[in-house]
This record gives C-alpha cells, structure tokens and sequence, in this order.
C-alpha cells in the first residue's frame, strides 16, 4: 500500500482508527490493550476471534501523521480477543517475545511487542480488517486443538464453540504456567500445557505422545512454523489424517520478521498444493 492507496483506503473506511483506551498486563507475558473511538462502530458483534492487521510506520509510529508521512506502512497480524459493544472497546492481546527495555531498532522488527509495551490511553493505532479464521471440520470423533502464545486468543474462541460432548485434547505451549487463561473445556477434552524451557519438550513431540483416539479427527492448529511444520508432517504423514480434516497454520517464524514469515509461508504453501 503506497501513501496515495492509504489515504485512499483511510478515506474508503477500509481502514479504521482507534484510540487505546487501557493497556494491562493480563498474564505473565502478554498485554491486553482495549481499543475504542469512533471507529469502533465498524467492527461487528462477533469479530472476537477475526484477525487483523495493525498499521505501523517504518520508524514504529503509529499516528495518522507518521503514516501518512511514510511510503509503505508496515503491517502486524494480530487476533482481536473481544468486543465489548456496551462499552463500546474491542481488546487485543499482545504477547510479550522481544526486550522492550532496548531502544526499538527497525532492522530487528518487534513493532506489535513495543506497541504493546508502551501504548497509553490516548495514543492511535490504524487497523485493517477485520478477517475470520477457518475453524475445524465439525463432523468429527474427536478434537486436536493446539495453540502457542500467538494463537492463544484464537484457540480459546474455537474452544468456546466446540459441542458440549467433545471429546479430544487442548494442546498449549506458553511461556508460563501462569499464561494459561481461564477457559471452560467440554468435560470430554483434556487440557495439555507444555511450558516453554530448555528441557521442555518440542510441541511436535508433545502432539505426537498423545494417545491416539478412534474415528475421524478435527485438527485446528495455529503455532510457530517449524513446530507447525512438524506437526503436520506427524499427523498427515504418520497419522494420515486427511489435509481436508486440519486446519494447519503458522502465526510467526523464530527469528523471522512478520514479511519474512510471510515469504515462506506462502513458499511453503505452493509446496504443498504441489504435493497433493
Ligand atoms: C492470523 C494470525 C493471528 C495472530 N494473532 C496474534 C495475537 O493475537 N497476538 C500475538 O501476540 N500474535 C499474534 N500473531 C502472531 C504475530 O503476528 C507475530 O508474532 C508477529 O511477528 C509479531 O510482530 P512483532 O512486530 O512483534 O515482531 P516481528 O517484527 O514480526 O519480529 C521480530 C522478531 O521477534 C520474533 N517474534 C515474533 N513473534 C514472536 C513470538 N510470539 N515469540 C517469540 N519471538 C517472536 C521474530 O521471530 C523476529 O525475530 C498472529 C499471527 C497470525 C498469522
């Protein structure tokens, strides 16, 4: 999007202004911001679990001015985690990952941790979107949802939405015990938190040491690409769960910006409709 497209799309509304209402600590390591202002008006009842896009310039501004001032914005996908319409707010949650006690230096990215790091009451923030997720298949024996600390908020809206007589498991990789929100499971799914540490397993073995299930799987699962990728090699390889029956997906790459993620997301992607 060039400066002339973004005025553009400011003035079309496709592209919304809020204003930061609250910024808290909710867990360990991630903040909650609760957005509002006119705006707030065009996003819908139910856009909690949709994802958007956050406008930053190439500096980590995020006024009107700074972006209109930049060639190219730089843009964050982030999940909004509610929408409150009787107060008006909808909130996103920001995980915590970089040092937001250096200076931010632009070549090592870290726009979304430092916004969330520092925003204030008042401060503005350009969103686009929002845009729904796929969820998982619901003809299905059982349920596999497995999720890190950037698909947190998504994985709770899908957990929200499975039939009271799920059966199945809740996979969680976070960074802390104490990051895991509280969330009402079918009394039939079993809640599997694998807390982030040198000894800790990989979350592709953590999936793997399941116990097998009978009948068709429903697989929804969002984590890093490379324990994304080995969990998909894991169940439609080994496990042979139909691609059809999973929804696979990776929010962000270790040591990879979000454009760079972005590259070999969509490499990976024309490999696999190559193998089909
Ligand atoms: C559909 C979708 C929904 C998402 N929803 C959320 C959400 O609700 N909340 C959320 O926090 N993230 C979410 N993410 C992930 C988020 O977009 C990425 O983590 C993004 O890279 C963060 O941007 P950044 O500017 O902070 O860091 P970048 O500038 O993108 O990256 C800077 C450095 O930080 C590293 N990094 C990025 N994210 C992490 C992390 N989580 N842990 C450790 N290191 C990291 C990168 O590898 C890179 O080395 C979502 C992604 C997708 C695709």
């Amino acid at each position: 999007m060039n400066k002339f497209n973004l005025a553009a799309a400011l003035e079309e509304k496709k592209i919304k202004t809020l204003t930061v209402v609250s910024n808290s600590r909710i867990t360990p390591n991630m903040h909650r911001v609760v957005f509002g202002g006119e705006d707030i008006a065009r996003f819908p009842a139910d856009c909690a679990g949709s994802y958007v896009k956050l406008l930053f310039s190439p500096e980590g501004e995020t006024s009107i001015e700074a972006l209109m001032a930049s060639a190219k914005p730089v843009m964050r996908t982030l999940t909004i985690s509610g929408r409150d319409m009787a107060q008006g707010t909808l909130s996103v949650d920001f995980v915590s990952h970089a040092d937001t006690t250096a200076p931010f230096d632009a070549s090592q990215g870290g726009y979304a941790a430092y916004f969330a790091a520092n925003a204030t009451a008042g401060d503005t923030l350009c969103f686009a979107g929002p845009q729904t997720i796929q969820s998982y298949i619901s003809e299905a024996d059982w349920f596999l949802l497995v999720a890190d600390m950037t698909s947190l908020t998504a994985v709770m809206t899908k957990v929200a939405t499975l039939p009271a007589d799920a059966k199945g498991y809740v996979v969680l990789n976070v960074t802390s015990r104490d990051d895991v929100q509280p969330m009402t499971l079918p009394a039939g799914m079993s809640l599997v938190v694998n807390v982030q540490g040198e000894q800790a397993p990989l979350l592709a073995d953590v999936v793997a040491d399941l116990a097998w299930l009978d009948g068709k799987v429903a697989v929804w699962c969002a984590c890093e690409f490379t324990a994304m990728k080995a969990i998909r090699t894991y169940l439609n390889g080994e496990r042979e769960v139909p691609r059809s029956d999973c929804y696979i997906s990776s929010y962000w790459k270790q040591g990879v910006t979000e454009e760079g993620h972005k590259v070999l997301k969509h490499q990976d992607s024309e490999a696999q409709s190559a193998n089909v």
